[in-house]
């Protein structure tokens, strides 16, 4: 196999030097109650195992959500989430769907299992072909990113109810840039058991390096995934950061709605120089462009100091992703480009 190549990411030293589009990180920091949550733990020392079950977390998340904590599994980021996931539905020979383009992880993911991948092209207007909730004899197990990457695009929750009523096995609903969006996938949750929704508190919280997300699901489910996960998956400091951060409600709407702003500006500017700007409800922009080749801009603007994501998918060709940085960071971004196109 392969493996998943994650997105560039310059080691110390090297990534001052970067505005860094690449990863759709947070440009903000996070919340100060977060370093000041973490701080006190390591006050108090780190000799003792972390609670196995986040369980502070989730009750915090669960007044949030409008859910029972027991509706809750946290993970070592999202990606452990997904992994649980695929460990607990996916056996050798059996068959994982996605989306074309879509998070390329869950490739690697069917792969360890020794699956195979059906993969289901988006149409040319960002919808889902029914194709996707179609039965078949050996798929397991559905992703949908939600908002998608690279697309930032999204598929309405009636939508997503639809396929998964005619889906024979459970969908994971990937909504790691939903703080961004308009709407969510959360309420679907309790009507239909095959449905679960992931989350993580790298890009909206700005916390990537602390490494937390969590899945919303019946609880029938949760137990059941819980007996695959690492015993100690989510350590003393990210449980303290990441129920801090949840509940600094303040703090999350100030950040979306800068971000949200700049995205709006930015998707503008690109239009305006002549990219196909896809309309985003995450916070990156997704770039084609029908007449000028985009991995040498690409190249460009990396030696000018700005690194955005190059991709190149199979049945829908390439184009830069663009992370919505600050809006210093994304002007400087637009003024490179603007001399090169
Ligand atoms: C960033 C991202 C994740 C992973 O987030 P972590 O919580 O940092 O592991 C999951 N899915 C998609 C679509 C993402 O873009």
């Amino acid at each position: 196999m392969k493996g998943y190549v994650p997105g560039e990411q310059p080691v110390a030293g090297a990534a001052e030097k970067f505005i860094k589009l690449n990863t759709n990180e947070n440009p903000y920091q996070c919340s100060p109650k977060v370093k000041a949550a973490i701080g006190r733990v390591v006050q108090s020392g780190l000799q003792k195992y972390p609670d196995p079950l986040a369980t502070a977390f989730r009750i915090r998340a669960a007044e949030l959500l409008g859910v029972d904590p027991d509706w809750i599994l946290c993970g070592n980021g999202s990606d452990d989430i997904l992994t649980i996931v695929t460990r607990a539905f996916v056996g050798t020979s059996d068959m994982v769907r996605f989306a074309n383009p879509s998070y390329l992880l869950y490739r690697t993911l069917a792969e360890i299992q020794g699956a195979a991948c059906d993969i289901i092209n988006y149409n040319a207007d960002w919808s889902l072909p029914a194709e996707f909730g179609k039965p078949n004899d050996w798929i397991r197990l559905a992703f949908l990113a939600n908002p998608n990457s690279p697309s930032g695009t999204m598929v309405p929750p009636s939508a997503v109810a639809e396929l998964a009523s005619t889906l024979p096995c459970p969908i994971l609903v990937d909504e790691a840039y939903v703080d961004f969006a308009d709407t969510n996938c959360l309420s679907l949750v309790a009507e239909n058991d095959k449905i679960m929704v992931a989350r993580t508190l790298s890009k909206s919280y700005a916390l990537a390096g602390l490494r937390f997300g969590y899945l919303v699901a019946q609880p029938h489910v949760i137990r059941e995934l819980r007996k695959v996960k690492d015993s100690y998956n989510c350590d003393a400091l990210s449980i303290a950061g990441a129920t801090a951060a949840i509940d600094d409600g303040q703090w999350l709407n100030e950040t979306r709605g800068a971000i949200v702003a700049t995205r709006e500006r930015m998707t503008a500017a690109l239009t305006e120089l002549g990219f196909d700007a896809v309309p985003s409800q995450a916070n990156f922009v997704w770039c084609p462009h029908a007449s000028v080749p985009v991995e040498p801009i690409y190249q460009k603007l990396k030696q000018a100091g700005v690194l955005v994501r190059y991709m190149r998918y199979p049945d829908c060709g390439d184009g830069l992703r663009i992370s919505v940085g600050t809006d210093e960071q994304v002007d400087a971004c637009l003024a490179l480009l603007k001399s090169m196109v």
